[in-house]
């Protein structure tokens, strides 16, 4: 059962769109938003990579080329983060599921509390081309940065003055690969959580004030439903 004890109702959600939809900077407002953790496998994997942690040793080559990191391995991360303490009244998961797979493993790890909704970001392919290979990230928190609207000092995140890179796998070899695994692997999420009444599609396209009023009138109008 979904309980409302805070200011905000608890909600569970996950974002799903091609890489440079958009999903990490409307996903970590989302979260302020719903006071929620917003949980990014690709950063927890960026950071692991950093930290040179088992996991992001096995993590890095595979990154690197574009290509995806096992079900299994993810599906663990995964289930251990949404419960910890403060996943409690919630989460918002950006990159997890990729595969089919990982979604059927996402519904049998939520059976008690599941799943509310799930949006795509639609955002068509040369448009996310022309944004990944402008964006830009801060190689310590994460914040997203892209050459039209970059960090207010050159080179220095804005949040916590770590350096903004761009990441190793924005190559445009790499995301060619990312594009097709989406197109191969992800996509077909798209009529499993159809089939099941839970996916919402968002337009991904204009700025980001914009694509954020319509994510949340589609949240909204779901919990609000839900009651
Ligand atoms: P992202 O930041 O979501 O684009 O993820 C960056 C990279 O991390 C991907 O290209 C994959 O190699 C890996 N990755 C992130 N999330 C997943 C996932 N759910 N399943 C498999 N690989 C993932």
């Amino acid at each position: 059962m979904s309980q409302t004890t805070g200011a905000t109702p608890d909600v569970r959600l996950v974002l799903l769109g091609r890489q440079g939809a958009g999903k990490g900077t409307q996903a970590a407002r989302l979260a302020e938003a719903y006071d929620v953790p917003h949980i990014s496998t690709g950063d927890m994997l960026r950071v692991a990579v950093k930290e040179g942690t088992p996991l992001g040793r096995k993590a890095k080559e595979i990154m690197d080329a574009g290509h995806l990191v096992s079900d299994e391995l993810m599906v663990g991360i995964v289930n251990e983060r949404i419960h910890l303490p403060d996943a409690a009244r919630g989460w918002l998961l950006d990159g997890f599921p990729r595969t089919v797979a990982q979604g059927e493993a996402l519904e049998a790890i939520t059976a008690d509390l599941p799943l509310d909704l799930v949006v795509n970001l639609e955002v068509p392919e040369d448009v996310v081309l022309k944004r990944i290979s402008e964006r830009r990230v801060c190689s310590t928190c994460g914040a997203i940065y892209s050459l039209s609207s970059p960090p207010t000092n050159p080179w220095t995140c804005d949040v916590c003055g770590g350096r903004v890179v761009q990441r190793d796998d924005d190559t445009e070899e790499a995301v060619r690969k990312r594009l097709d695994a989406y197109t191969a692997d992800t996509a077909p999420l798209l009529p499993f959580y159809g089939e099941r009444k839970l996916l919402v599609e968002v337009d991904g396209e204009g700025s980001p004030d914009e694509v954020f009023a319509r994510l949340r009138t589609a949240i909204d109008a779901r919990v609000t439903a839900r009651g």
